[in-house]
Formats: structure tokens, sequence, C-alpha cells
């Protein structure tokens, strides 16, 4: 921290504070917190939004005061003729910022707005104009896929280019959530040919032998029987290049009708597959399987459709927040992230000191013998708290394990509160009373996020009984993904140097700790007696803290590869919807009309008039480039879906997908002209103009793909798409010997195979 520019800010905070130096902006909102909210800025504030200010990650205990040195940050920013944008973790969390700190943006004379997911859409162009803008990651970034499918430059409401953005609660969203898709669906017209309803008759004789399904990727694929049953049944070879959409067809089907289950997964609505979103429970309409799933599920049911939802656009968080040239983050939990923050992102990590010395304690893990006993430890635990009016808030891993619990306190007579990030301003109001005497509050990790927990109740009425009885009590009930969710939950108590205490329970049989395999890591340390109480033995639990670092992922190389499977298709997305922007705002016509049917050309622009049929011309190809970008999404989904097949062959199949969206891409982007050239040919039997009909989606939802492979999900991938090259970013990630290596082999095989997946799928038109 350094001291001598906080003391200089102070003092010029007494004067007029009028010039856009840094010293003098933080001075003038210095001066503004006072007057406006009757705040005195912290030392530790300030040096947090100096941090900010140079795009850095902050580490700031929870209940510092971050969205305080944000305000600082971002007039800074917006002084010098920057716009910022503030990522909250939920709309709840937006809207109660912007408004909490808009007195100090007023007499700053910096403007500011808040966009969330009830805001309407009309209003949104404005409100991305102010100079600062309050939302979340989820909404900024659906706001980007919904230009996309606009066809007129005047409904694009999100800003052309992005400036700075701050991210609160930065790891949730830059590394938690960081892989999560974006996605906007569109209902498209579609033919049913009846092909896949062929197929899905003739699987009819698939038996269980003939397919097996993989739990991680979420895929079905046929086992030697099934390939032998499918050659027979259709007569190829399924694995020849011809096969390839066939093959993905059949295993579609197969999933359809053995994995997914009616009234779980869908529903059949007006004739309709309408999904269940895992996450509420609750049919989402809009929102579809990807690929051939969509109609395999269908087929299943014998509808027939003649416009459906199909995927038109994605983005998983971590690209979305690359789209920002600067980039800045606060949240209680970067320091144990610091190098996915720098790995990834590019940006460093500071660590700003609590302000008063921590007064909590946090006790190791206790590892007990099974789920059962854990339990037992967690209700009792929380028990003595309520009996003792202590507050307690439990951390747990699911929302059925919290309503479990529930029921459990229940049968004990004990109330408590449960909280499932389903209603976030009504949960805030429920966890900002959850520091109130004898409060059981049950919550995911997700819930009341960002809210402040005081001692005693938001009045602190019983902040003294509450002291006395040790503070807050924060139980975590498994084993987390990575040390820092954990850590997360345990900060919940201990805010501001208040007294408190935190647990974490895990037993042998918690998912974590079975899927990384503990009775094979501990061997002879693996208890196989039923032990009563926590596990003590030394070495068993040496053992278990070391799957918390395995799942932490601290595996470089898997992240490395995951990002070559997806940092192909942010370059396409990018070039794409580049591409399809400039046609709507008039900084690039398409020509192709002119060079490709000239003849036809020079008829339409007779009858229609030239600058008419320009206009037309760009509006047509953006919406083509809709249709185009619905097939690559589709086509890479069940490229993806095939990448274990490469491995059969020995091949490397990160570099076979990379070459066979490159191909696919270049191909489909090679018969834009003559698809053009159709259009032209269906608006020449129009008479008049208006008569002509762009296809359009007739509606759009966007959702969040909780369920992508797994393949793709594990691990945010690394940095790369700063750099200017992506062949340049996706090398410099290799180590230096295996980049001589690969690119001795690649270069020489690459001529002749073209891409394995190329030959196995062909290219879809
Ligand atoms: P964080 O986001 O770091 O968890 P908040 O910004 O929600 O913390 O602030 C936590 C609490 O601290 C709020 O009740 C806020 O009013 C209070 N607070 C923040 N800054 C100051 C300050 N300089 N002086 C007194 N109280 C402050
Ligand atoms: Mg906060």
């Amino acid at each position: 921290m350094d001291k001598k520019i906080i003391e200089k800010i102070k003092s010029l905070s007494e004067g007029a504070c009028e010039g856009d130096s840094i010293e003098e902006v933080f001075a003038g909102c210095f001066k503004a917190a006072k007057k406006t909210l009757g705040i005195m800025p912290f030392d530790e504030q300030i040096a947090a939004a100096l941090a900010l200010s140079e795009g850095k990650m902050v580490q700031m205990q929870t209940g510092e005061g971050k969205t305080l040195a944000a305000v600082f940050a971002a007039c800074y920013a917006a002084a010098n003729g920057h716009s910022v944008h503030i990522l909250t973790f939920n709309d709840y969390l937006a809207e109660r910022d912007k408004n909490w700190m808009k007195p100090i943006y007023d007499e700053m004379g910096v403007s500011v707005g808040c966009v969330v997911e009830s805001t309407p859409r009309a209003e949104r162009r404005e409100l991305y104009k102010k100079q600062v803008v309050y939302t979340t990651a989820k909404e900024a970034g659906f706001d980007y896929l919904r230009d996309f499918v606009t066809l007129d430059a005047d409904d694009a409401v999100f800003p052309d280019t992005l400036d700075f953005a701050i991210f609160d609660e930065a790891d949730s969203i830059l590394i938690d959530e960081a892989r999560i898709p974006l996605v906007i669906a569109g209902d498209i017209e579609v033919s049913d040919s009846g092909e896949l309803r062929e197929i899905y008759a003739k699987i009819s004789g698939f038996g269980e032998e003939d397919s097996a399904f993989d739990e991680d990727s979420g895929n079905v694929y046929l086992t030697d029987s099934g390939a032998d049953k499918a050659e027979e049944i259709f007569g190829c070879d399924i694995y020849a290049e011809e096969s390839a959409e066939l093959l993905a067809r059949i295993t579609a089907c197969l999933k359809a009708r053995d994995i997914l289950k009616e009234n779980k997964d869908y529903i059949v609505k007006d004739g309709a597959v309408v999904l269940i979103d895992e996450f509420t429970g609750r049919a989402a309409p809009g929102r579809v399987f990807p690929g051939e799933l969509q109609p395999a599920v269908e087929a299943k049911h014998g509808l027939k459709i003649t416009s459906r939802g199909r995927i038109m656009g994605s983005i998983a968080l971590q690209y979305f927040a690359r789209l920002y040239p600067k980039l800045s983050g606060m949240t209680g939990t970067a320091e144990s992230a610091r190098e996915e923050f720098e790995k990834i992102y590019g940006i460093l990590t500071e660590v700003i000191p609590t302000r008063l010395p921590c007064a909590r304690e946090d006790h190791p893990l206790e590892l007990y013998f099974d789920k059962g006993e854990k339990r037992r430890a967690i209700i009792s635990a929380i028990k003595e708290a309520a009996d003792a009016k202590r507050p307690v808030l439990v951390g747990s891993e699911s929302i059925e394990e919290s309503e479990s619990i529930a029921e459990d306190l229940k049968a004990l007579g004990v109330k408590c509160e449960v909280l499932n990030a389903k209603n976030n301003a009504l949960e805030a109001a429920i966890i900002a009373k959850a520091g109130e005497s004898g409060a059981v509050t049950i919550s995911t990790n997700m819930a009341g996020r960002g809210v402040d927990i005081k001692l005693g109740g938001e009045d602190r009425a019983d902040r003294d009984i509450v002291t006395n009885a040790g503070g807050l009590l924060v139980l975590v009930t498994s084993m987390r993904e990575s040390s820092r969710i954990v850590q997360q939950l345990r900060g919940r108590a201990g805010r501001q140097g208040d007294v408190g205490e935190s647990r974490y329970f895990a037993a042998l049989d918690d998912e974590m700790i079975e899927k990384n395999d503990l009775k094979n890591l501990a061997g002879k340390h693996y208890p196989t007696e039923k032990t009563e109480g926590a596990l003590s033995d030394k070495a068993l639990l040496r053992e278990v803290e070391r799957i918390q670092r395995i799942s932490e992922g601290d595996s470089f190389d898997e992240r490395v590869n995951l990002m070559k499977y997806t940092l192909i298709g942010e370059k396409h997305r990018e070039v794409t919807f580049g591409k399809r922007r400039s046609l709507l705002d008039g900084s690039y016509n398409c020509e192709m009309w002119q060079k490709d049917a000239a003849g036809l050309y020079e008829k339409a622009a007779e009858r229609f008039g030239e600058k008419e049929i320009q206009q037309l011309e760009n509006k047509v190809l953006a919406a083509l480039l809709n249709e185009f970008w619905c097939d690559y999404l589709d086509y890479t989904t069940y490229l993806r879906e095939g990448i274990h097949l490469t491995q059969i062959a020995g091949r490397n199949p990160a570099e076979e997908y990379n070459i066979a969206c490159e191909e696919y891409y270049n191909s489909a982007a090679d018969s834009l002209p003559e698809r053009m050239t159709e259009k032209l040919e269906k608006l020449l039997t129009c008479e008049r103009l208006e008569d002509y009909k762009i296809d359009v989606p007739t509606r759009t939802y966007t959702y969040l793909l909780n369920d992508v492979g797994e393949e793709l999900k594990a691990k945010p991938v690394l940095v790369g798409v700063f750099s200017d090259s992506y062949e340049e970013s996706v090398k410099s990630l290799e180590s230096p010997e295996k980049t001589e290596e690969n690119s001795e082999n690649s270069d020489g095989e690459r001529t002749e195979k073209h891409g394995f997946f190329g030959k196995l799928f062909g290219r879809k038109k």
C-alpha cells in the first residue's frame, strides 16, 4: 500500500479537486463519499481503487468495502474519457450498488446506469452510453449475442467497442463460471424431410450392448456390436467420411431414446419439445438440445416440426470477459487463483490487507467415515450453536443437500432458512439477517454472495450477545473443487475484525473423494472399518489435501489442451460477428451479387434501385451469416462428440479438431456467394422489394448452457486470445521442445491427411 499517494489524495480532498489526474479524481471521490454518503473512505479502499485503475485483480476480504473502491476507479476512468462496465455477481447487486453509489457519481458529474434482466431492450442502448454501467456479465453477454441476430444497426444496443471492465466477485465469474456458455437460440423454419424419423425407427433393434454412454462427456458411442449393426442396417462403412452425418444422427437418436427422459430432461407441450432447466427445474421455452439431438427427441415422440429453435450464437463467459481491452476485478479470494488470473487473463493480483486483523478461527478439514457420520457431526454442530443462540451459516453443496439438512433440523425442532440462489433479492434480505442471534441459514455456494452479514443483525441490536457466543459459525459441508470456494465460504464469518469460526467437513464417500480415488492414494491408511467421529490418521488426511490440489487442476497441460479446442471457435466467432456488424452499420458493403451474379444484379438494380439493392444485399448476407453460424455451431458440436475416435486412431485430437473446424469454416465461407445468388434469384421473383422476406428467427431466447461436454467445461482455458495471432498463442503455450517436435510431425503429415475429422465427418453443407 502506497501511503504517500493516499495521504496526498486525502490532503487534496480538502481543496477544489478539479483536475483529471488520478490523485485529483480520487480526492474528488473521497470528498463526494463523505459529503453524499457520510462515509470516510478507508486507506485500504483507496489502495484497492489504485490497483483496479492499473487493471489488477484485487483481493479484498468480504465486508471491507469493495463497492466503494470500484467507484473511485470508475470515476477516474470516466474522467479520462473511458467507459466502464462494473460487472456484479447478480442483478440484485447491480441495482443495489448502482443505487447506493449514485450520489457519488452525481456529485462527480459522471453518468451512471444499470442494466439487468428486466431492463426493457428499448432502453438499453441509451443506458450503455452512460459513462459507468452496472450490470452482470450474463446480461451484457446476452446483449452482445442479441445484437448478432438483429437485422438493423438501429436495433443493436451493445457498444461497438468495449473499454474497461471491473468484475466484482471476480473469481466466481472469471474462474468458476468461466466456461459456461451464454447461448442465444432462435425459432427458425425448418423443413422436415422425415429422414431422422426413419433413422429413429431403424435403430429399434439396438439393444443395451450396442451403445455406451459416457457420463463425463454426456455422449453416446456405438460399441463394436453397435457399429456392426449400424453397418448392416444402413449398408455402409459407418466410420467412413460420407457416413459422418449418419453416425452423428444415429448416436443422437440413441441418446434421445435411452438417455434423455421425458418429464425429467424435457417435456412435450403443444407438439414441441421443451427442455427442463436442470438448475431451476422449470420448463425453459426456447432452450434447445444442441446439434442433431433436438430433432432426434422430436423423432422419438413422432413430432412433425416446421419451426424449431436452433442455437444461433454462444460465447463462454471467459471469452466475453476478454472482449474488454482492459480488465480488473475484486474478490475476497484472489490470492489462491493468482496464477490463473495471470495466465488466463493476463492480469496481476494485488492483496489488500484487511483493515483490522482477522479474528476468525478456521479449523482444518474434518474427515468422516461416511456421509452418515458426517451428517451427524454437522447436525450436532448446528444444534449446539442454535441452543447457544449463536448464528450458523451452512455452506452446502447442492439444493438437495440444503433441503435434506433442513429436514434433519426440522425433526430436531431447529428453525432454519434455506437459500438456493433462486430469488436473489429475497435471499439477500435473508442472508443480511444471517448474523442475528440464533439464526440458522443454509445456503449453496452461490446464494447470497456479495451481501454483508452483520453480527447481531442488520441493526446490530444483539451484537454483544452474538460476539460473546463466538460470532458467526460457518460450516462447509463437503469437499469443494477448489480451496478457494471453501475460503470464500469461510470468509462469510469474521468480517471487519469480528470474531467468528469455520469448520470444513468431508466424508470418504463424498463424490470428490471417490472420484479422485482416495482408496488407492491412501493405500493402507484407508480405513476398512467404520469408526465414529472424525478420522485422525495424519497420512490419510494428507492424501485428502492432495486430492484438493489435484482437483484444483493445477495440471497445466490439461488447461492448455482445453484451450486448443475452444480458441478456434473464438477466432471464427470474432471474424463472423465483426463482419456482420460492419455490414449492418454500413462500414462494409457486400459485393457478391455484383461479382458473382452480375447479370441478375443489374436486373435487380434496374427494377428496385441500386442503393436499395445494396442495402438489401448487406442485410441478406447478414442473415445468411446467421444461418452459416448455426451450421458451424452444429458441426463443431458433433465434431467434439467424436473426438475420442481420433484417439483410437492414435491421432492428436486437438490438432485434428482445429484442422476440421478451419476446413469447415473455410468451405462454408466459400459457399456463401452461391447461396447469395440463390437469394437474389428469389428476390427477382418478387414484384416489389417489400415482398421479399429475409429469413429471420421469429423469436429468440437466451440462456446459460450448464451442460456442455465435460471435456470443455472442467477448467478455464489459458491466455492467448490477447495476442495478435491465434497460431502464435497456441504455440506459445506449448513447451519449446514440444513445439518443434509437433510442428515437424504435423507439417509433414498435414497436407496428406487434411485432418482426420475432415475425413471422418466430411463437410456439412
Ligand atoms: P464487500 O463488497 O467488500 O464485501 P461492501 O462494499 O458490501 O463490502 O461493504 C461492506 C459494508 O461496509 C457496508 O455495510 C458498507 O456500508 C460498509 N463500508 C464500506 N466502506 C466504508 C467506510 N469507508 N466506512 C464505513 N463503512 C464502510
Ligand atoms: Mg461486494
